[in-house]
């Protein structure tokens, strides 16, 4: 009987690097890519495109409470930028997310 081989290997990102790219967008938060939730920036409800220019990855506890958190996300020409709370960010400025799947440069990089 032959073996079904690790499917899910197969929707992993190649490479050591890739969980650190592929993960929850908010600032520190570990958890990898294949168990985040896709947030829709601006909601489907209000008009909001379903495509990934309008999607990040957020784990559960990041979707589930981020009306309630003071994470605050916004896309910019397709790139999701991330307010923090002011309890992290006295400044509470909107800065560019830095592990993001389109960072190829992260990855690509060689000096
Ligand atoms: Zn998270």
């Amino acid at each position: 009987m032959g073996l079904v081989v690790g499917r899910e290997d197969a929707l992993r990102p190649a490479g050591p690097r890739a969980e650190t790219v592929c993960r929850c967008i908010i600032p520190g938060c570990p958890v990898p890519a294949s168990q985040c939730e896709v947030h829709h920036v601006t909601e489907h409800s209000r008009g909001g495109p379903t495509h990934t220019d309008n999607g990040v990855l957020l784990c559960w506890h990041h979707h589930h409470r981020l009306d309630t958190s003071g994470w605050e996300i916004q896309m910019r020409h397709g790139r999701p930028y991330v307010k923090a709370p002011e309890w992290v960010d006295r400044r509470r400025i909107y800065r560019p997310v830095r592990n993001h799947a389109r960072d190829k440069p992260l990855r690509a990089r060689s000096t």
